[in-house]
């Protein structure tokens, strides 16, 4: 079973990270993980610009390397871009001192490629250890998410999705969607729908 919303137990056990922002203020923050990937990063740019919304994307590096005029596109177009790692690692498999490197690696060609100096970091799969965690606050806010679209998930059709995603969205909302090959036929089916929602709803949208 997949949680569309992560807890706010959880949320309180882990409580330096970000998993939402001011719930006072009709304010929402989109996410785009894991591109920019041609044929999905450009859809979502798509479809954000048609209503004027803006995300942050938090980009893997090689993706970047790869696809850089499309990378320059979404900083273009106005939204934020966050560091995701280089080769999209998971943080409880490497060790450390690789787990740095990674990050590094991500942001020198976040910088170079884009211009980007930030401090936004999304670890892949959610997955950080506490001693990576203690050798990166001093420099990275670590973004997490409240509100998961499971657009992922290959037992999840996009009309469920749609529909978590609109029942837990709320101000402060940080939510999660990926920009990625396997993600590709869900976001074509409901995000349009859900950025319809998002502007019907009167939240705003921000980059973190
Ligand atoms: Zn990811």
């Amino acid at each position: 079973m997949l949680f569309h919303y992560v807890p706010r137990l959880i949320q309180s056990f882990f409580s330096e990270y970000t998993w939402h922002c001011n719930r006072d203020v009709n304010k929402i923050y989109l996410t785009f993980d894991d591109g920019p990937v041609p044929g999905i990063t450009d859809l979502v740019l798509n479809s954000l610009a048609k209503r004027g919304l803006k995300a942050t994307f938090f980009m893997v590096g090689d993706n970047v390397k790869k696809y850089p005029s499309l990378a320059k596109e979404v900083i273009q177009a106005g939204n934020q871009v966050g560091n995701h790692t280089f080769h999209h690692v998971n943080g409880a498999k490497v060790s450390s001192d690789l787990y740095l490197k990674e990050i590094i690696a991500c942001e020198n060609m976040l910088n170079q490629t884009l211009g980007v100096e930030n401090n936004l970091f999304r670890p892949p799969y959610g997955r950080i250890t506490s001693k990576q965690f203690s050798l990166l606050q001093t420099r990275y806010q670590i973004i997490m998410w409240d509100v998961l679209s499971g657009d992922f998930h290959p037992k999840i059709s996009p009309n469920v999705c749609l529909k978590k995603c609109i029942k837990f969205t709320r101000n402060g909302s940080i939510v999660v969607f990926h920009d990625q090959e396997k993600t590709k036929a869900t976001l074509s089916r409901m995000l349009d729908s859900y950025l319809d929602y998002v502007n019907d709803a009167g939240f705003i949208t921000d980059v973190l």
